[in-house]
C-alpha cells in the first residue's frame, strides 16, 4: 500500500474543533479594528521576490534564509509572503492611496522556512494594521491602544507591553559605528552569528539569545545617547500618553526587531505563558520604506500578531468552546424523511439566526437521537409519521430534564426564536 501523504511540515490543518477559537479571535479584532475605522485589505499570498529584499532587507533572518521563493514557469522570481506589511506598501503605492492618510489592516497567512516547534510554524496567520501618512506620536499610541482594547475584549490580561525608540535614520547610524567598535573590541567572544551581522545588520546582535554575547551587549553603548531631541520629544509623548490611558509599559532599549526597515517606535505583546516564544504582536513605526519602494515619502506605523500564539493561549483549561449548532432536526420513516428538509428550510426562513442540521443517511430514532447528541445541539427536532399526521414536531431539550413537547410549526418558531 502507498503511504498517505501528509501535510508539510510546520504547516497544519484547522480543525472543526479548534475553529471557534479562530472566529472568536477574528471576530474581536475585525469589531475592535472597525471601531477605530480601519478598513480591510487583501493582497495576493505571492509577490515578485524583489519586494521583500528591497524592504526587510537583504541581511536579515527573513530573506536570507527563511522565505519560500521559486521561479514561475515564466521564469519570475516569486516568493510566498513572509509577512504583511511589503505587500501593503506595494498595494497602496500602486493603487494611489497615499494621497490621504489611510488606516488598515489584514489578515490571512504568512510563510516563513523556519525550524518548526511550538508557536513556530512554516505557515502561520497573522492580524495587521498599517498606518499610512501620520507622522505623530498619537497614531502610534492609538495602534498600542487598540491592541490593548483587543485583549482586554479576548480576556487576555497579563501581557506585557515593551517599547523602545530606535532613532532617525542618521541617529541610527552613528549609533551603528559606535556599536560596531565597541563589539570589534569583544569580537572573539562573540557566537558566530553575530559576528557575522557585525558587517550586515549589528543592531541586531542587541537581541542575540546567546548568553555569552547577552553579557558582552549588557556593556555596549546606550542607542538613547544617539538620540536627538525631536526623537525623545515623539517618544516620551508615547510614554505618558500610555501612562494617562491606564496602559502599563516596560521601555526595553535593547528591542530592536528583526526587520531593517523600522525607526523610531517599536514595540511588542509579550506573554511568559508559551514558553520561548512569547512574542504575540510586534510592530513600529517605519517611516523610510513607502519612499524605498518607489512612493512619496510617507510616514507609516503598523503590528502584526500571530493568530496561532493567541489561540493557543485561548485553548487553555478553563476556556470552553461554544457549541455550533442549536437544533438537529430527526426524521424517522416515509413521510417524515420526505417533509424534514422543506420543513428545515421553513425555520431556516424564518428564524435566519438558527443554526440547524438536518440529519440525512435515514436510521434509527436511536441512532438519530445519538447524532443529535454528539453534534452539540441544545435542541432536537423530532418528526416521525404521527407527528406529520398531527402537523407538530416534537421539540426535545437535549441539555436539560424537562418533557418533549409537540408544536405547530408557527409555534415551533417562536419557540426558537426565543430559546436559541
Ligand atoms: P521572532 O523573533 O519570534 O522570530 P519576528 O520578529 O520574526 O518574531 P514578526 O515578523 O514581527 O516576528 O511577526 C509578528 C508576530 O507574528 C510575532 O510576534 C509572532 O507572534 C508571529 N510570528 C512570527 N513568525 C512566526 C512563526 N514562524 N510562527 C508563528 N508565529 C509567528
Ligand atoms: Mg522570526
Amino acid at each position: 500500500m502507498s503511504k498517505n501523504i501528509q501535510a508539510i511540515r510546520g504547516m497544519h490543518d484547522i480543525l472543526p474543533d479548534r475553529i471557534a477559537f479562530w472566529h472568536r479571535l477574528e471576530d474581536a479584532a475585525r469589531q475592535v479594528l472597525s471601531s477605530y475605522g480601519y478598513s480591510e485589505i487583501r493582497t495576493p499570498l505571492v509577490e515578485v521576490t524583489e519586494l521583500f529584499k528591497r524592504s526587510i532587507g537583504e541581511v536579515t533572518d527573513i530573506v536570507e534564509k527563511e522565505m519560500y521563493s521559486f521561479e514561475d514557469r515564466n521564469g519570475d522570481g516569486l516568493s510566498l509572503r513572509p509577512e504583511g506589511t511589503a505587500s501593503c506598501v506595494r498595494a497602496a503605492v500602486e493603487h494611489g492611496l497615499l494621497a490621504q492618510p489611510q488606516r488598515l489592516w489584514y489578515r490571512g497567512p504568512m510563510f516563513r522556512y523556519e525550524r518548526p516547534q511550538r508557536g513556530r510554524y512554516r505557515q502561520f496567520h497573522q492580524i495587521g494594521v498599517e498606518v499610512f501618512g501620520l507622522p505623530g506620536p498619537d497614531i502610534d499610541l492609538e495602534v498600542i491602544l487598540l491592541t490593548a482594547r483587543l485583549w482586554r475584549q479576548l480576556g487576555f490580561e497579563r501581557f506585557r507591553l515593551e517599547i523602545n525608540t530606535l532613532g532617525d535614520q542618521g541617529e541610527r547610524q552613528a549609533y551603528r559605528e559606535r556599536l560596531v567598535d565597541y563589539l570589534q573590541g569583544h569580537l572573539d567572544a562573540l557566537d558566530a552569528d553575530s559576528q557575522r551581522r557585525l558587517q550586515t545588520n549589528p543592531l541586531r546582535i542587541l537581541d542575540s539569545k546567546n548568553p555569552q554575547t547577552q553579557q558582552i551587549v549588557a556593556d555596549a553603548p546606550s542607542l538613547a545617547d544617539c538620540l536627538g531631541d525631536e526623537t525623545r520629544r515623539h517618544f516620551e509623548q508615547i510614554c505618558s500618553s500610555l501612562a494617562e490611558a491606564g496602559v502599563a509599559y516596560q521601555i526595553n532599549p535593547r528591542l530592536v526587531r528583526g526587520l531593517d526597515y523600522y525607526n523610531r517606535t517599536v514595540f511588542e505583546w509579550i506573554t511568559d505563558e508559551l514558553g520561548a516564544q512569547g512574542t504575540v504582536c510586534a510592530g513600529g513605526r517605519y517611516d523610510g520604506l513607502v519612499e524605498q519602494l518607489g512612493g512619496r515619502p510617507t510616514p507609516a506605523v503598523g503590528f502584526a500578531m500571530g493568530i496561532e500564539r493567541l489561540v493557543e493561549l485561548m485553548q487553555q483549561p478553563g476556556q470552553a468552546i461554544e457549541p455550533t449548532v442549536d437544533a438537529y432536526f430527526v426524521a424517522v420513516g416515509e413521510h417524515a424523511q420526505r417533509a424534514a428538509p422543506g420543513m428545515s428550510e421553513r425555520l431556516r426562513d424564518a428564524v435566519p439566526a438558527l443554526r440547524l442540521i438536518t440529519h440525512c443517511g435515514g436510521g434509527s430514532f436511536k441512532s438519530q437521537f445519538k447524532k443529535a447528541d454528539k453534534s452539540g445541539a441544545r435542541f432536537a427536532l423530532i418528526v416521525g409519521d404521527e407527528e406529520v399526521a398531527r402537523e407538530v414536531v416534537g421539540v426535545k431539550d437535549l441539555r436539560q430534564d424537562v418533557e418533549q413537547r409537540a408544536l405547530r410549526l408557527d409555534e415551533l418558531v417562536a419557540f426558537l426564536a426565543a430559546n436559541i
